[in-house]
């Protein structure tokens, strides 16, 4: 999120930040001040014409808006009689500087993000850049690749490269600028600097130079994350055993649910539950605090009021970790109640999962927060702020066919962070990829470096909750309003190598095909060949893979001579989206001979086989030429290297079991399922990101 800047920022005179700017590097023009409009002649009798005079004054920002600044002056002479008139605003001083000739308008700024940190921005358009919304952020410190990947990615760049009788910008300059304000010891990391805005940077093929500076100073606030030791998360996914706090011996309550949970999933034993006077609850031996439960218990699960947390937690001992599922803390303005948690936490010497989030699950330690029968043990894991969507992704999933390795829920993460879980993924030889739903986490500095340190290792895909959301910084200034959430999420995947999703089934989907295709790695190409029955459909997921990035090479010559050889191009067409036929009538294994001919010329990554299902019924022929259809896909996904996606279509015409039919099948070759073009198009975008 991008945080509002300190209450108390000082605006710092243009001059002053021109000659800060230009100490980093950053090309300026040549200007000088005079206190009074009677020194402007002499002062700016060693400057080059055309000359541009500034009025200014304490706490002046917008200074066109308020008619201060005068272009075109021919001579010294012109400027002093502009600021002579230029007098009736009463400023404090003039800013006399050396005209640049034209060129494109930039904007170039940065600030200091509450949850990332320092961030900068490129933006096209000078003062027009938040009307034209094309801009353009990258967390600092950047790398010349993220500078040059920033300009790339302005939708006007062809203005920067030239045409139309126009010659390109100095791009060499651009970049260099851009490392000046946001790479290693830019003045985006600088600790006084709050926010920074150089707008506009004039671009020209002769180089690029800041004509205006403004810089909101504040006074820096301190870290205020304390260290704590690195922490091995295994027994919080294997503990030996659990104790629940707040079940009651007189009303069930989530507590009571939890044992439950607890002893369905064969602790036994090894549960105890925590009750100020009970001897038992629900047939569970009970002890009146957290100081008293056995050793081997590695894991408690908290379920009181709020108020009463802090206590609770205080008291353990034995312990390693302690999820409290209560909310009522920062989530709803309790901010003192969640410090006093946390403080008791550090006391206590316990690792702290939430407040306010659902628990862990794992199949293979036992760990659950779902009455239901633990899934299958598997390579996926998932870190949450949400247990609500936690819930959803192992329920649904596992309906899919997902398994999972490990899942945390994290709540408001005021303490344990998506962070350092992640770093323990990345070393956790149980977990292949991860899949994230965030809407907050507190430390984005170090969420952005643990996703950067991890991203050869372990791929990962997220969704954001709230990247809509705008207005924290509205109102707070100018820059702040052209920065959105959305745009700083982007850029930290563009940085640090991650894929974003925008919807929970598209998280379930690219999660799918990371782990079927685990192993399957190519050389980055945005090709796919999408095979199938019906021309129109064809056309259809064109558009979908168009939508999503994915480029439908064309079947080379060669290859379509081959087919023809082999007899095939009577009905079909040989180009991509390649239309093949299906149905009781054909060749079940045509789609197997038809790619494996093509890959013989030409290889694609990735392979997206369609079927409809309706098509099926509708002529009133069975399923069995579906589901040989789908073996073919799946003999072909066993017999080659690249990677096949299958898209069973309107899967609610067939029978109700179809769906699970055709997935059973594909799956026994590692191919995943989905229902539409998009869903397909969405998981082998973030496949192709991932996996190469
Ligand atoms: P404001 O406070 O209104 O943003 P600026 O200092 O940016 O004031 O000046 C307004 C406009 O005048 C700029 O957007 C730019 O187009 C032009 N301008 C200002 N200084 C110069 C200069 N030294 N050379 C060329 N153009 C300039
Ligand atoms: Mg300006």
């Amino acid at each position: 999120m991008i945080g509002p800047p300190s209450a108390v920022a000082e605006v710092v005179a243009e001059h002053a930040v021109k000659a800060w700017v230009a100490g980093f590097g950053v090309p300026v023009p040549r200007g000088v001040v005079a206190a009074s409009a009677d020194e402007v002649e002499a002062a700016a009798a060693g400057l080059r014409p055309p000359l541009v005079v500034k009025a200014f004054w304490p706490g002046l920002v917008h200074k066109s808006d308020v008619g201060a600044v005068r272009l075109g002056c021919t001579s010294a002479t012109a400027a002093a009689d502009a600021a002579t008139e230029l007098g009736r605003l009463s400023p404090t001083g003039y800013l006399v500087e050396e005209q640049a000739p034209p060129g494109v308008e930039l904007v170039v700024g940065a600030i200091s993000d509450a949850t990332f940190g320092p961030t900068i921005l490129l933006g096209l358009g000078g003062i027009w850049a938040e009307a034209l919304d094309d801009t353009v952020l990258r967390l600092a410190p950047i790398t010349r690749q993220d500078a040059e990947e920033m300009i790339d990615g302005l939708r006007g760049r062809p203005l920067l490269d030239g045409g139309r009788g126009r010659p390109a910008i100095d791009r060499d300059a651009l970049v260099r600028l851009l490392l000046a304000v946001g790479g290693p010891g830019g003045l985006a990391l600088a600790p006084e600097m709050a926010e920074f805005e150089l707008n506009p940077v004039i671009a020209s093929p002769d180089g690029v130079i800041a004509v205006d500076a403004r810089l909101l100073r504040a006074p820096a606030v301190p870290a205020q994350r304390t260290a704590v030791a690195r922490t091995d998360f295994g027994p919080l996914f294997a503990p030996r055993g659990v104790a629940v706090v707040g079940a009651s011996v007189k009303a069930p309550n989530f507590g009571n649910m939890f044992l439950e949970f607890y002893r369905a999933a064969g602790f036994g034993s090894r549960l105890v539950a925590v009750h100020p006077t009970a001897t038992s609850v629900d047939g569970v031996p009970a002890v009146p605090s957290l100081a008293d439960v056995p050793a081997s218990v590695d894991y408690a699960l908290v379920a009181v009021p709020a108020a009463r947390c802090a206590d609770v937690v205080g008291a353990a001992r034995g312990p390693a970790f302690v999820q409290v599922m209560s909310g009522g803390f920062s989530e709803d303005g309790e901010t003192a109640l969640e410090a006093d948690l946390l403080a008791a936490a550090r006391r206590a010497r316990v690792r702290l999962l939430g407040p306010n989030c659902m628990g862990v699950y794992s199949p293979r330690g036992g760990q659950t927060f779902l009455g239901t029968d633990p899934g299958r043990p598997g390579r996926i894991a998932v870190l949450t702020q949400s247990g609500g969507v936690a819930g959803e992704i192992i329920t649904v999933g596992e309906r899919r066919g997902l398994t999972f390795s490990k899942v945390a829920t994290l709540g408001n993460s005021l303490d344990v962070t998506v962070a350092e879980l992640l770093a323990y993924l990345a070393g956790d030889p149980e977990t292949a990829s991860v899949g994230l739903y965030l809407e907050n986490p507190r430390d984005g500095r170090g969420l952005f470096e643990a996703l950067r340190a991890v991203r050869d290792v372990l791929p990962v895909v997220a969704l954001i909750g709230g990247r809509s959301r705008q207005g924290a910084r509205a109102a707070a200034s100018h820059t702040g309003a052209m920065v959105s959430d959305d745009r700083i999420w982007r850029a930290l995947a563009a940085q640090a190598g991650i894929a974003l999703v925008s919807t929970q089934d598209d998280l379930l989907g690219a999660l799918d095909f990371l782990d079927q295709h685990h192993g399957r790695r190519s050389a980055p190409s945005a090709d796919v060949l999408v095979v199938g029955p019906s021309g129109g459909a064809g056309v259809l997921a064109a558009d979908c893979f168009d939508r999503a990035g994915l480029r439908l090479a064309p079947v080379p010559t060669e290859a379509q001579a081959v087919l023809r050889a082999a007899g095939l191009g009577a009905g079909t067409t040989l180009t991509n989206p390649l239309e093949i036929t299906v149905g009781p009538r054909a060749r079940p294994d045509l789609v197997y001979d038809v790619v494996c001919q093509i890959d013989e010329v030409q290889p694609y990554p990735d392979v997206v086989a369609h079927v409809n299902a309706q098509s099926f019924v509708s002529f009133g022929t069975s399923m069995k030429p579906l589901l040989a259809y789908v073996a073919a896909v799946a003999d072909l996904q066993r017999a080659r290297p690249f990677r096949v996606s299958l898209v069973l279509r309107n899967a609610e015409c067939g029978p109700a079991r179809i769906e699970d039919e055709a997935r059973a099948i594909a799956r026994t070759a590692g191919v995943p399922l989905y229902r539409t073009f998009d869903a397909a198009a969405s998981a082998i975008a973030a496949g192709k990101r991932l996996l190469t």
